[in-house]
């Protein structure tokens, strides 16, 4: 089968790979939709996975064609799968914090992904709730960008936004995007999005966001305070892997206000020098989240399926998993908001 295949540092191969074997402790899923993730951008430019080669992709909705035992009744099914999986009984995952697992792995990330015609879908994902069946209705596109929205959504519950809430969200990529969408069906009564490239900024304001601020052209602290009547936002969420947007969160955060430092920084960058007296005077929260639980992905299914979040302006490009390393090169520039690939 077709598969796009990681070898190393910016060594990305599609290649005829050999077709995943049914087991008792796996099904098989056909790939119908998945989508280029910043998560496999990095991959490729650091060649750093713990298995090489490696399929890449782990956001992706297909049909299970083939599963034995107690999971043979999903044969023939939509799906979506949560790429991580969890053991489902330590005691994180007891206590519904799963993504804290010590012993979660993931599908495209720790194994072969989801850039091919079929994938394995280890049993355990379908014992731990992570194999949901697609509502009537909703595409295999959508059902793709289900696993990073629904890490947004764990962003946002984290952080306990509220209606009513000033929202700021640093990065107008697709994952700042959907915190976006996110912020509004949770009710927060004013949100600005800080974003430095133009071509972002535009499309930004064409689904609708009304704030934007450019740090490049203008002081971010004086132009949200401005914005917000000299308070600082309620809560601030840095979708940006850039120490300098970290620092700006304290900037811009209200006296109590939360913030969640919701991307990773590129490991070169990891250690940022922050003014500590500003969370101790300003006390103020700050927290981290990534991935997300069996639960959150569930709900993050119903919240795109009952059409109270339309995913579907966020995905600007189609290509055929044949052209996979061109729709790879297009990522690289940034260009668009989700690449979905379909074989
Ligand atoms: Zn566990």
């Amino acid at each position: 089968m077709l598969a796009l295949r990681l070898y190393g540092k910016e060594d990305l191969r599609l290649e005829d790979a050999p077709e995943p074997l049914l087991k008792d402790s796996n099904a098989i899923l056909k790939v119908k939709a998945t989508t280029i993730c910043a998560t496999d951008v990095k991959a490729y430019l650091t060649g750093s996975r713990t298995k090489i080669p490696i399929t890449l992709g782990h956001e992706f909705a297909g049909d299970i064609v083939e599963a034995k035992g107690a999971i043979r009744d999903y044969v023939g099914k939509r799906v979506v799968v949560n790429p991580n999986i969890f053991d489902g009984k330590c005691e994180y995952c007891l206590s519904g914090e799963h993504v804290l697992c010590p012993n979660r792995y993931a599908i495209g990330i720790d194994v072969d992904g989801s850039f091919a015609e079929y994938v394995e879908i280890p049993a355990q994902a379908f014992y731990v709730g992570g194999v949901l069946e697609i509502p009537k209705g909703l595409s295999y596109e959508e059902a793709s960008v289900i696993e990073p929205l629904a890490a947004c959504l764990r962003g946002q519950l984290k952080l306990n936004i509220r209606p009513g809430d000033v929202v700021a969200i640093i990065g107008a990529g697709p994952i700042g995007l959907m915190h976006y969408m996110l912020a509004k069906t949770f009710g927060a009564s004013k949100i600005i999005l800080s974003e430095i490239d133009d071509r972002r900024i535009e499309t930004a304001k064409s689904l609708g966001v009304e704030y934007v601020v450019n740090p490049l052209k203008e002081d971010i602290e004086k132009a949200i305070l401005e914005l917000t009547n000299g308070h600082g936002v309620d809560a601030v969420i840095v979708a940006v892997g850039s120490p300098h947007a970290q620092r700006d969160a304290l900037r811009i955060i209200r006296k109590g206000g939360r913030i969640n430092f919701f991307a990773g920084l590129p490991s070169s960058s990891e250690e940022v020098p922050i003014n500590t007296n500003i969370i101790h005077y300003k006390q103020v929260t700050v927290l981290g989240t990534s991935m997300q639980t069996p639960i959150e992905f569930r709900k993050t299914l119903e919240l795109v399926a009952s059409g109270l979040v339309d995913v579907k302006p966020l995905i600007t490009h189609r290509y055929s998993l044949r052209d996979g390393l061109e729709a790879f090169s297009k990522s690289l520039k940034a260009e668009g908001l989700k690449i979905v690939l379909a074989p």
